[in-house]
């Protein structure tokens, strides 16, 4: 697969705001945060979506919902709450093409995301 924009932020050759980091996954705050707090979770190795999890990346798509928890204990958002996301593909508005769990928080959030009408190019 083709590299990414995050492949670039693992390997420091672009700036980002980092947050966390371990030998598998890395978290940054997102650069147009769509609440108060708005990071991406994501795994070292560069797998682009969903649909491309391999049976050997169980463990590091598992462990990208640990960090996403110990952030949000870490940070003190834990209990009030908080959602994680991650989309797929084209309807699924993702953008980028290197599996990432969104983290939202700091606001109540609105549910269900499904907008009737709404075109994708
Ligand atoms: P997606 O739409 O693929 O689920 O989410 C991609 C996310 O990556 C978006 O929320 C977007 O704002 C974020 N993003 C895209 N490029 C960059 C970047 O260069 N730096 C950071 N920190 N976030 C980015």
């Amino acid at each position: 697969m083709s590299e990414t924009i995050f492949t670039k932020i693992i390997n420091r050759e672009i700036p980002a705001d980092i947050i966390y980091e371990d030998d598998l996954a890395i978290a940054f705050n997102d650069i147009n945060p769509q609440a108060p707090v708005h990071f991406l979770v994501i795994p070292k190795k560069p797998i682009a979506t969903i649909n491309d999890i391999a049976e050997e990346d169980r463990e590091v798509v598992g462990h990208l919902h640990f960090v996403a928890a110990k952030i949000a204990n870490e940070k003190g958002f834990a209990e009030e709450g908080f959602r994680v996301v991650m989309n797929c593909n084209k309807f699924g508005g993702q953008t980028v093409y290197h599996i990432h769990l969104h983290v939202l928080a700091g606001k109540p959030l609105g549910w269900p995301p499904y907008q009737e009408g709404l075109k994708i190019e």
